[in-house]
Formats: C-alpha cells, sequence, structure tokens
C-alpha cells in the first residue's frame, strides 16, 4: 500500500508534465523540483504515520522496528525536500533569466504561502540537524522532543504552498482532493491514537500512584491503583508512556514497561533512576495522577515462534522479562540469563526465581562490568546449548541488547526467533 501510494504520487507528477514544458529554459530543473518535492511530501506523511502510534503497526514492528524504519527513511523527506527548493529556485530562475538568490527572494517575497513554506523548510533542516547522532548525542532529550513537535508546524505552514503552485494541484481537482484527504486522514490517525486514545484510556483507568518502593539501589517500583485494569489490553513485556501529573512532569512522558501484569486493581513499573525524570520519578507522592499512553511494543507472547525461549536482560531490562515470564505458557522452560554489574543490582530476582521454577527454566546470573567479565559467544553457547532451537528475547541498554542479538545471530538463532527491546531512543 506505501509503495502504491508512492507510485501513484509519481504518475501525478509525471503526467501533468508536457514535452514543450521541458524543453523550454528551466524546464527540467522545475520538472526536478516539482518531482522531489511530491515524493519528499509523500515520505512526510509516511514518516508521520509511523511515529503516530496506530496500534497494528506498532504490534506488527515493535519499537524496535519501528526506530528502524524511522532512522532509515528519516533522511530522504528532508534531503528531497532542500532539493526540492533549490531545483525550482534554480529553475525559475533559469527561465527569467535571474539569479539564484533574487529569484529565491521573489519567491518569498512575492509567491503566495512561500514565506510559510521557507519557515517550514527550516524548522525541517532543524530537526534534521538535531537528528543527527553526534549532535543528538549533545543535547538533553526534551530539547531533542521541541524541536521534533515543531516539524507538524512545519507540515501545516508547508501544506498551503503545495497547493496554491504544485503543477499537480493546480488546475487538477481530483488530484488536490486525493492528496488532501490523504493529509486529512493522517491528521486525524495522529489526533486519533496520539491523543484520543490516550485520552480515553487515561479517563478510564484514572491511575493514581498508590507506593514507590525501593527494589535496590537505584532501582523503584511505582505502584499505581486504578480502575478497570482488566480491560487494559496489555500483554508480558510491553510497555507504556506514562506521564505523572506534578509540576515539573506533567508535559513530559517517558516509556517504562510493566514490571509485572496487572492485578487489578494494581499496575506496576520499575524505574531505574539515571536521569532527571526517572529520579524525579523514585520520589513521586502518592495520590499523584497519572496519564499513560499505550501498551506498545511486540516483545511478547505473540511473537514467540517455537515452544521454549531463552531470555537475556541487561541491568533494568529485567522489567519487560519480568512481566514476559509471567505470560509465558507452561513448557516455555525458560533459560534466564541477567546480566548486573553488582550482585546488589539484580531488581526482582526473588519475583523472577520461583517464575522461572514454575515453567520448568534455568536462571543464571552474570555479575561483573563489561571489561571484567567475558560476555561472548563462547558464555552464551555454554548458557543455552540449544540456543538457536529457541525462541531468543533480549531486553536491556542499547549496547548489550545489540550485542546479545549479534552473538544469538552467529550462534544460528533465526532472525524471526530474535525478539528484542532496547531501552533508548
Ligand atoms: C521501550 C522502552 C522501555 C523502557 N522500559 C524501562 C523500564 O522498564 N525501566 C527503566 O528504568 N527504564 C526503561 N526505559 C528507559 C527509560 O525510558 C529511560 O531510562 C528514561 O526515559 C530516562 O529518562 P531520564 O530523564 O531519567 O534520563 P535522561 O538523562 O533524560 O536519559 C537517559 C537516556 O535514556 C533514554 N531516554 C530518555 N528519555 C527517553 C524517552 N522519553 N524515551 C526513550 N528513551 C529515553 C535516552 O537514551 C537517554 O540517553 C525504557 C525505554 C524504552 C525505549
Amino acid at each position: 500500500m506505501v509503495l502504491a501510494g508512492l507510485v501513484w504520487t509519481i504518475v501525478s507528477g509525471i503526467s501533468v508534465e508536457n514535452a514543450a514544458e521541458l524543453r523550454a529554459p528551466g524546464g527540467p530543473a522545475m520538472f526536478a523540483g516539482s518531482m522531489t518535492g511530491l515524493v519528499g511530501s509523500y515520505l512526510t506523511l509516511i514518516m508521520v504515520l509511523l511515529v503516530s502510534r496506530i496500534p497494528t503497526i506498532e504490534r506488527v514492528l515493535g519499537q524496535d522496528g519501528l526506530l528502524r524504519w524511522h532512522r532509515t527513511l528519516g533522511p530522504w523527506p528532508l534531503s528531497l525536500i532542500g532539493l526540492h527548493a533549490v531545483l525550482t529556485t534554480f529553475g525559475y530562475a533559469e527561465s527569467a533569466k535571474a539569479g539564484f538568490w533574487h529569484q529565491l527572494g521573489t519567491f518569498i517575497s512575492g509567491y503566495p504561502d512561500m514565506l510559510a513554506a521557507t519557515v517550514a523548510l527550516g524548522l525541517m533542516a532543524l530537526a534534521g540537524v538535531t537528528s543527527i547522532r553526534a549532535v543528538r548525542r549533545r543535547l538533553r532529550r526534551e530539547t531533542w522532543w521541541v524541536v521534533h513537535l515543531y516539524l507538524y508546524l512545519a507540515l501545516a505552514l508547508a501544506f498551503a504552498h503545495v497547493l496554491a503552485l504544485g503543477p499537480s494541484f493546480v488546475g487538477h481537482p481530483l488530484t488536490r482532493a486525493v492528496w488532501v484527504a490523504a493529509w486529512l486522514a493522517t491528521v486525524g490517525v495522529v489526533l486519533a491514537y496520539r491523543f484520543g486514545l490516550p485520552l480515553v484510556r487515561s479517563f478510564r483507568h484514572r491511575l493514581v500512584v498508590e507506593e514507590v518502593r525501593e527494589e535496590t539501589p537505584g532501582v523503584f517500583s511505582v505502584i499505581c491503583t486504578g480502575r478497570h485494569l482488566e480491560r487494559l489490553p496489555v500483554a508480558g513485556g510491553q510497555f507504556l508512556q506514562w506521564r505523572f501529573l506534578t509540576r515539573h512532569l506533567w508535559w513530559q512522558a517517558h516509556p517504562y514497561s510493566l514490571s509485572a501484569l496487572p492485578r487489578p486493581p494494581y499496575l506496576r513499573l520499575t524505574v531505574k533512576v539515571i536521569g532527571d525524570h526517572s529520579a524525579a520519578v523514585s520520589h513521586l507522592a502518592p495520590g499523584t495522577r497519572v496519564m499513560i499512553e499505550g501498551p506498545y511494543g511486540a516483545f511478547t507472547r505473540e511473537a514467540q515462534r517455537d515452544r521454549r525461549v531463552a531470555m537475556f536482560a541487561g541491568g533494568i531490562g529485567v522489567t519487560a522479562i519480568r512481566s514476559l515470564l509471567e505470560d509465558l505458557v507452561p513448557g516455555s522452560a525458560p533459560v534466564v540469563v541477567v546480566r548486573v554489574t553488582r550482585a546488589e543490582d539484580f531488581a526482582l530476582r526473588s519475583e523472577m526465581e520461583p517464575l522461572v521454577e514454575a515453567l520448568g527454566g534455568a536462571l543464571h546470573v552474570i555479575v561483573g562490568g563489561r571489561r571484567r567479565v567475558r560476555f561472548d559467544h563462547q558464555t552464551l553457547a555454554d548458557l543455552v546449548p540449544d540456543l538457536a532451537t529457541r525462541d531468543v528475547y533480549v531486553c536491556g541498554p542499547e549496547r548489550f541488547t545489540h550485542h546479545v542479538a549479534f552473538l544469538a545471530r552467529h550462534l544460528g538463532v533465526h532472525k524471526h526467533r530474535l525478539h528484542y527491546e532496547v531501552f533508548a531512543l
């Protein structure tokens, strides 16, 4: 369907061109500018849909798959739209026998909606620059997030100039109607899934912090109470975006996995303190109201292909593994490997041991820092000799998760049997 939309976009761009226009001065640049603009806008629409939290997409791709797609596609819309601006200006300048900068000035000051479109391009460029890994690492996540929010403003600002000036739309009411419908539908989806559904869920369940309990040094469980939690469609291993309604936290939602399946009226998350938000969560007062978005994620039993599983948790990655364990079917015989720097860092251990035992599995703990304690092919092969015949679930920090996934693939685990959740964006 995505491909069909792309083909339609390209065809609608090509079909309005004629040979005379192409041969005219500036014609090829204008045509290329129009095509890059069209395809860039279409890919932008796909990007918006990817992050609009449509439950089916979330379930099929999972958080990690979504991120991969987002990162792969991300540079294209911006590059194409940037190219569109340059090529179109160049084409018009050639046609008017004017200079590039003069033409750019004429566009901005004299053409309908072009000033707004130029601001939109600036906002997109800003989002692009802040997404470059090296830049992003230096930014606070909140800053990066706010810059990304401006992208919605950029799309709104750019929309009018497309319809007012795009050769595929001027004088082509059908193409125009399809384009408007596609964008309106996308806005509807964003409003429904990013705002509507979370509001409905939060109102339905009315979560309130009941207690914050220290599990291990620097790791805290937040126990919430709520209504109708038996109706929350959540599976072990999934996460929610949590918004705690205090004076300082209400404006930001952070992802935390459920560390246990709901036990109505209780719902629990377990948080390791690593920065501002997680530190504030560890000090939440009983009675704090909580809004939720989700549940999200494909790190669930549903992904399982085979009966038996192996599970790897790095540090606080135990949260998702803990709730997933509760959801496994008898006979899964999970071999669970937990890697922690110090023995006392293993949170929820006393809950995981009986769960693993009840499922006929085994729990291994590897204690020690990366440099001191080896964790390689041999370690994995020794701990789980039949690894290649099991479904493998890996959860934790990015480096740990990708390392274990790499080792598992090397030891013959098929990619469809490898499921992972990275605790980072
Ligand atoms: C799917 C998923 C499930 C998670 N489950 C848990 C869990 O059960 N328990 C737990 O302790 N942690 C979990 N995390 C990690 C948790 O979201 C971050 O530790 C937390 O948001 C850090 O925020 P901070 O302000 O305390 O730290 P910061 O200093 O702001 O961030 C530290 C690092 O955390 C990551 N991070 C920060 N904010 C976010 C965000 N909004 N979304 C995604 N990543 C972010 C970034 O990689 C950042 O570099 C999960 C993350 C993801 C993506």
